[in-house]
């Protein structure tokens, strides 16, 4: 039963597609086997309701433009429906700022902001392109090894290579956290309550938690279509990139399967021997590649009983708690923001009136609460885009924080008051919305966990932290896509360089499978 030629791709999120697409493209014989009805994971454009369509990931902006090139997503179909998006930092009076990637424009902007703007995108940009220089790189081990040691050497020289006071800068402020060094470079405080939500959607923590700097790095370390940090919104929704994807991946010669939920990676001995599918159905395959989070592999899919202790232990204790909750709202018209011109309400809103404000929102989810006033980054991508609703109907699409994956009363009970407090905070920005909304659905961590089948609803599948990157991800030892069994492979957000439709981390598994 072994076809020792055969390569499993368990996962067809855009990861798995990647991953598939370069192996096929080598000459492999690749299956991809996705258990939901199309592939795409939280990257795939879906109904919510009659004719209103929207994807769980709804900004692009860290696609590695090189993957785009060589897999000619372009061919297949992948289009910008708007591209250059500006942040516009809502504000209850109407009173908002525009923040582009150069320029800051507003009521009650001061020079010396607009001028510590600028110098804050110069190092922000110049300290995320040391984390994009690594993002198509294979972590190196901690060994003595030559190769290892040549290879931090040079991650090393990418430091001390931003110059003596860039390098400092970079040190310092990689040990505070975005909340201090927004407080020493702003006066104000809207300004700094948009700067710092982009350094804590997705996470699992607030601005003045640590880590926040990497977190807002990794944000900014994109180079899709050149720019960095550049927000687009592709034509048919997220989706419209895995279905260009999995269409390369099919004229490479990759099969791809919806329909089929892997049960169990097969076993013989310590030998990889295939999958079997929840039906029973058993797909004989010498390599098993997982786009599902490391800690469903490992512990669910593989089974401790294959692992040493430690080991089993070291991915059982990934942290994976997602705190992100998604809102899509079917409109019967567009709604009316205060002070935001037709125009700009097609860019990136935001809703974080000031840092305090997003602390306190982050508070609730420590102690097992969603956040009565959350913060949110909306999009309304049908103004740009009519696949996505009906004729003069819109969508509005939302990342709502904080929404913690384990809620104290549990999501059964708490989902109908978080949807409630999300909309009453929308209705202090946009009065009246609630008299447009034609049909609404709330993904909670849970709801992502149960559809998405990621481990805790997690945006990364595992905490992006810096005790959770590059070598230590997901788990020191495991960091180069392989894992303690032979032919057992991962390529998801799980591993480097983390999460957000990128495609990173299935080409760089791609590498390591090649060059066995
Ligand atoms: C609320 C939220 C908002 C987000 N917004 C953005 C955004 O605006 N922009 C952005 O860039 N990123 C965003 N992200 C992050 C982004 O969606 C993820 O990081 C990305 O989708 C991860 O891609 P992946 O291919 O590694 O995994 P996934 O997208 O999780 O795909 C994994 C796939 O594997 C499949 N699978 C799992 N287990 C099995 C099994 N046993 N058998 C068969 N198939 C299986 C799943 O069904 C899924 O299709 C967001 C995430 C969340 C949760």
């Amino acid at each position: 039963m072994i076809n020792s030629d055969k390569i499993v791709i368990i996962g067809g999120g855009h990861n798995g597609l990647v991953c598939a697409a370069y192996l096929a493209k080598a000459g492999r014989n690749v299956t991809v086997l996705e258990a939901a009805d199309q592939v795409g994971g939280a990257a795939a454009t879906r109904e919510f309701a009659p004719g209103f369509r929207a994807s769980v990931a709804h900004l692009l902006y860290l696609l590695d433009k090189d993957i785009s090139k060589d897999l000619a997503l372009d061919s297949h179909g992948l289009k910008m429906a708007k591209s250059g998006l500006k942040t516009i930092a809502l504000a209850e009076s109407g009173d908002h700022i525009t923040i582009s990637t150069r320029r800051l424009s507003g009521a009650n902007l001061s020079t010396e902001d607009k001028a510590a703007y600028r110098e804050y995108r110069r190092f922000m940009r110049k300290f995320a392109g040391v984390i994009s220089g690594l993002h198509n790189k294979i972590p190196p081990r901690i060994t003595s090894e030559r190769s290892d040691m040549i290879a931090l050497g040079k991650m090393a020289l990418k430091v001390r290579m931003l110059g003596r006071n860039d390098m400092r800068e970079l040190l310092r402020i990689g040990a505070i956290n975005i909340y201090d060094v927004l407080q020493e470079n702003f006066d104000n405080p809207l300004l700094k309550g948009a700067l710092s939500l982009d350094a804590v959607l997705g996470t699992n923590s607030g601005p003045r938690s640590n880590n926040s700097v990497f977190t807002a790095l990794h944000r900014t370390s994109g180079n899709t279509r050149g720019a960095a940090g550049q927000l687009s919104l592709p034509n048919g929704g997220v989706g419209a990139v895995t279905q260009a994807m999995a269409a390369a991946a099919r004229e490479y010669g990759a099969e791809t399967h919806t329909g089929s939920p892997v049960d169990k990676i097969l076993m013989d001995g310590d030998t990889i021997r295939g999958v079997q599918l929840s039906g029973g159905e058993q797909i004989a395959a010498s390599v098993v590649i997982s786009n599902a989070d490391p800690k469903t592999t490992m512990m669910n899919l593989l089974g401790a009983q294959h692992l040493e202790a430690g080991v089993a232990r070291k991915f059982h204790n990934i942290r994976a708690s997602g705190n992100a909750a998604k809102l899509h709202l079917a409109l019967d018209k567009l709604p009316d923001f205060k002070g935001v011109s037709p125009t700009q309400l097609g860019h990136r809103l935001v809703i974080a009136s000031d840092m305090e404000y997003v602390e306190r929102a982050f508070n609730h989810s420590k102690y097992g609460e969603f956040s009565t006033h959350p913060v949110a980054e909306i999009t309304i991508p049908s103004i740009h885009d009519e696949t996505l609703a009906p004729d003069g109907k819109h969508v509005l699409s939302a990342i709502v924080q904080y929404a913690p994956r384990n809620l104290g009363t549990g999501w059964s009970e708490g989902k109908a008051a978080f949807t409630d407090a999300v909309l009453e905070t929308l209705s202090a920005y946009a009065p009246g919305i609630r008299e447009n909304v034609i049909a609404t659905e709330l993904l909670t961590p849970e709801d992502i966990e149960n559809e998405f089948r990621m481990a805790g609803g997690h945006w990364h599948h595992g905490e992006l932290s810096l005790d959770q990157f590059l070598m230590l991800r997901p788990v020191p030892g495991s960091a180069q896509y392989e894992t303690p069994v032979e032919g057992l492979y991962l390529c998801g957000a799980g591993c480097h360089p983390g999460g957000g439709v990128m495609g990173s981390a299935g080409r760089n598994a791609a590498t390591v499978v090649l060059a066995q």
